[in-house]
């Protein structure tokens, strides 16, 4: 391929994606095709030659566009999805027309050194001990999977056994103790570090999600052996906080290495007005974070954070002979994560963390909270619409009918939720919390503004007015 060829067929990308993003606030926040509609598209045998670089890519940008939900639009609020804003996702293109192989810093000296800084302003940021070590993963599900790799590996060495050498078969067994709202993503970890999904003591929460100290630190109390203890900053649908001092105060008193799910909470120690939420997180020993929800990086990027650098590198690194750049005391980002042959993740990080500033952060995130309060209280004033939580952080979980009977209740909330995503002015999800259905809200999109809010409230308001008239003109 010329260069000129090679600049025509980025251009036609460029092109693409400028046209997608610009009309992403207008376009309904859903996809427009089906899933079954998609893969009928894309449905096609091997080709048998090759196509012009050109002429792939147009033909991909045509199939795509009806399937892709916008995700980066002003009013999505489904799951707890960042916008991948503007210079991570340019920093993103570089990363990828660098192709560095970014697991070994004699290999990739600029994507190592790039994840190094960003690693040092994000302990800065997130004000967590500055000598822990960070690693760059592809999301908080492998963050928090590292970490208690990491947590596994030295509570059982402290116990006398070595399971990076000897595995599990015959190790002392591992309490751990965990609040029943733990994120799922946390019990898949804990599936893939044989530690078991159910064999943990799970501890009640309250009704923002929050596990009860007192029964946490009786679990530890009770616990003999090695003992991991997961609590959580930001329950995904309160934005709820455990309650980390006392927290803390339990695990120490146990012996046990405390790890913080932070996928997104975390976040608020960015910020001088919700710091206080999170006081007393930085006595954990790990953290998972995410850079892909609220630092507004593209897909994929989390990041493990374990303050015992040594446990972090037992349970992660990789060793071989034609690998260069081991044991001299630099960073090889691969060794702190389970890939070899990784993304430069580091270049968007620091691209994002450039582009905001410490002060864009903390006003982004204290703006979403307000937002997220504004929210809320617009759904609050209709009589029977209720939010589940204290607004604390920018999740909002809702229900409808409040003035009916629970079930009843649940099936009008679900019936809502299409009608919602059909309307497409917003994107928000249903879910099942507390035995009970729910519309969930996550103010996490960068662009959001109070219109925004106002103009999805409205729009909540009118399909949960045409669901109550058509379960009324059926009843
Ligand atoms: C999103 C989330 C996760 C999982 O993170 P991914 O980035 O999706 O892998 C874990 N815990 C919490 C609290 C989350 O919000």
């Amino acid at each position: 391929m010329t260069d000129a060829e090679l600049r025509a067929l980025l251009s036609r990308a460029l092109e693409h994606a400028a046209r997608y993003r610009a009309a992403a606030p207008d376009r309904p926040h859903r996809p427009l095709a089906s899933y079954e509609e998609m893969r009928a598209r894309f449905a096609a045998p091997v080709p048998e030659t090759g196509a012009a670089p050109a002429a792939v890519i147009e033909e991909l940008a045509a199939l795509a566009a009806p399937g892709l939900a916008a995700m980066t639009g002003p009013r999505f609020f489904g799951w707890v999805i960042g916008a991948t804003e503007p210079a991570g996702l340019a920093a993103d293109w570089l990363t990828s027309a660098w192709a560095q192989n970014a697991g070994n810093h004699r290999a990739a000296p600029a994507a190592a050194a790039a994840e190094e800084t960003a690693a040092g302003w994000l302990l800065d940021l997130l004000d967590l001990p500055r000598q822990s070590s960070v690693g760059f993963a592809t999301g908080a599900t492998v963050a928090n999977f590292v970490c208690l790799a990491a947590a596994r590996g030295e509570v059982l060495r402290r116990a006398g056994w070595d399971v990076e050498a000897q595995g599990l078969f015959a190790a002392p067994p591992i309490t751990v103790v965990l609040g029943e709202e733990a994120h799922s993503t946390i019990f898949t970890g804990l599936r893939y570090l044989g530690l078991g999904a159910e064999r943990v003591v799970r501890v009640p929460a309250d009704r923002e999600g929050r596990a009860e100290p007192s029964a946490f630190a009786a679990a530890l109390k009770a616990a003999r052996g090695p003992v991991i203890a997961i609590a959580q900053a930001g329950h995904i649908n309160s934005g709820g906080f455990d309650a980390f001092a006392p927290l803390a105060d339990a695990a120490e008193a146990a012996g046990a290495w405390l790890h913080v799910d932070g996928a997104f909470g975390l976040w608020a120690r960015a910020c001088p007005e919700l710091a206080h939420l999170a006081a007393g997180v930085e006595r954990a020993q790990s953290w998972g974070v995410d850079g892909h929800k609220w630092l507004q990086t593209p897909h994929d990027c989390g990041y493990a954070i374990v303050a015992d650098r040594a446990a972090h590198e037992r349970a992660m690194s990789n060793h071989a002979s034609y690998l260069p750049g081991q044991g001299d005391g630099g960073r090889n980002p691969g060794d702190l994560v389970p890939e070899l042959s990784r993304r430069a993740r580091g270049f968007a990080t620091w691209a994002m963390i450039k582009a905001l500033g410490r002060e864009g952060i903390a006003a982004m995130v204290a703006r979403h909270g307000a937002l997220a309060r504004r929210l809320a209280a617009r759904l609050a004033q209709s009589p029977d619409i209720g939010v589940m939580h204290e607004v604390v952080l920018n999740q909002v979980a809702f229900r409808l009918g409040t003035d009916l009977a629970p079930g009843r209740a649940d099936a009008l909330t679900r019936a809502t939720v299409p009608v919602i995503q059909e309307d497409g002015t917003c994107f928000m999800g249903g879910a099942e919390w507390k035995g009970r259905a729910v519309i969930r809200a996550s103010v996490i999109g960068a662009q959001t503004s109070e219109d925004d809010i106002d103009r999805s409230a409205d729009a909540v308001l009118a399909a949960w007015r045409r669901v109550k008239a058509e379960a009324g003109a059926r009843a």
